[in-house]
């Protein structure tokens, strides 16, 4: 008799992982728990999670606060319809969102995950459009080099070159794209219009008058994209240029949102609201799957006032209890402390400790923001191999294009942050 396969056997025999070859899978860790900054590994090994997994785990791991409110809420309610029914978690959860969130934006509709929640956005603002007697228009205009998620629409709206998405190409639909941002986050703003990209963006707009339904993109930080942090006055005219066109300005703050660039949202850069705004991630501090799109009452109500009205969209887990307590406690960790200090300090710290790899041959840039530190490289880089480093440097890092980078969950010491910096650099030298 074969004996059975070990875990890790089974893995690689059976189990897909994110954008990976399953016919040939990489390097792949036994995760036995993780709790704080640390993921530890079957062998006893710890590594710092030196991406909050994916970005989202900014607390740490099994947070004792958010655990707890998960486990009450375990006991009494993990889950039920949303459809004629509500629940305590969902409305405390939609005051803590509206405290926090732009002012205008006073409606609030629950989804499973990032990309769905990019779904929901677009939908609301193609659902609008109609109401407002306006069918033909359910194109998008959007940004180059920027990244929205996975699902069909989502991948319409994400870099057609760069992204990953080039080989669907012919099955999504056609959107319209402007360059990325040209001038960069501490750059001087540039007023010429044809220098700061308005012009372009004004052209396509204007061209797309009874097409184009809304203009999406990450505000201020392209994340997938190529980690790049462009000046928030792009935002305060792209803004005036919807409202010239009648086109609604959906942001997506599923990476930037809950203080990782060092305000709460990314927006509060930025003088203007969307109209629609996209929230995941860091939203339950990483431990459930969970995300948002919030919008304003003129969507809200121009949709509810068209025909038929109702807007066609709802989750089998839509509003989940489970995770919306996980929410509330996550919003309470992050609010109840000085997050902005907090991230000022972990800023400043890579500031200084990223600052040498300046210097390293095949180093572009290194740049900053908040608690997003970031070594681009002049060429590709390797997950594969920066993972294969990893037991030996005690950090977990998964490069991708050319960016080595972190996003280090909130609670790292100065300490666990100087190995995450020591070991970019490292790779930076070797890879
Ligand atoms: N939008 C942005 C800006 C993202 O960074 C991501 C995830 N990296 C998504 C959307 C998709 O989120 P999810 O993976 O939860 O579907």
């Amino acid at each position: 008799m074969t004996p059975p396969l070990t875990p890790l056997e089974f893995d690689q025999r059976h189990l897909w992982h994110p954008y990976t070859n399953v016919t040939k899978p990489g390097r792949t860790f036994l995760v036995k728990e993780a709790e704080g900054v640390h993921i530890t590994l079957e062998d006893g090994t710890r590594l710092i999670d030196a991406m909050s997994s994916w970005w989202c785990m900014m607390h740490g791991h099994r947070h004792p606060v958010i655990t707890a409110a998960m486990k009450a809420q375990i006991d009494t309610l993990p889950h039920v319809m949303f459809g004629g029914l509500t629940h305590e978690p969902s409305v405390e959860l939609g005051r803590r969102l509206l405290e926090i969130t732009p002012d205008s934006l006073q409606r609030i509709f629950y989804c499973d995950s990032g990309s769905v929640s990019v779904e929901v956005a677009m939908k609301m603002a193609v659902q609008y459009q109609h109401a407002m007697g306006q069918p033909g228009r359910s194109e998008f205009a959007t940004v180059r080099s920027g990244y929205h998620g996975d699902t069909w629409k989502a991948m319409s709206v994400c870099d057609p070159d760069t992204g990953m998405h080039h080989l669907f190409q012919g099955a999504l639909s056609v959107q319209h794209f402007v360059s990325r941002p040209p001038v960069a986050m501490g750059q001087e703003w540039c007023e010429d219009p044809e220098q700061n990209g308005l012009g372009e963006l004004r052209r396509v707009l204007e061209a797309g008058q009874d097409r184009i339904a809304g203009f999406i993109l990450e505000p201020v930080v392209q994340g997938t994209g190529g980690m790049y942090f462009y000046h928030p006055e792009y935002l305060n005219q792209a803004r005036a240029l919807c409202d010239e066109f009648g086109v609604l300005l959906i942001f997506d703050e599923i990476a930037t949102g809950f203080a990782r660039t060092g305000q709460m949202f990314a927006t509060d850069f930025c003088s203007v609201e969307p109209d629609i705004l996209c929230l995941g991630k860091g939203l339950t501090g990483g431990h459930i799957s969970f995300a948002v799109t919030l919008t304003n009452d003129r969507v809200a109500e121009g949709i509810g006032g068209g025909n038929p009205g109702i807007f066609m969209h709802g989750p089998t887990y839509m509003a989940n209890p489970l995770a919306c307590a996980a929410a509330c406690a996550a919003i309470d960790v992050l609010t109840g402390q000085d997050w902005r200090g907090r991230i000022a300090d972990i800023a400043a710290q890579m500031q200084a400790e990223l600052a040498p790899a300046r210097d390293l041959p095949g180093v572009r840039d290194v740049r900053v923001l908040g608690a997003i530190g970031v070594i681009e490289m002049d060429h590709p880089v390797s997950a594969d191999e920066a993972h294969a480093l990893a037991p030996d440097t005690g950090v977990f890092l998964r490069p991708f294009g050319h960016n080595i980078y972190t996003m280090p969950p909130f609670i790292s010491t100065p300490e666990q942050l100087s190995a995450v910096t020591a070991a970019m650099l490292r790779l930076a030298r070797v890879l």
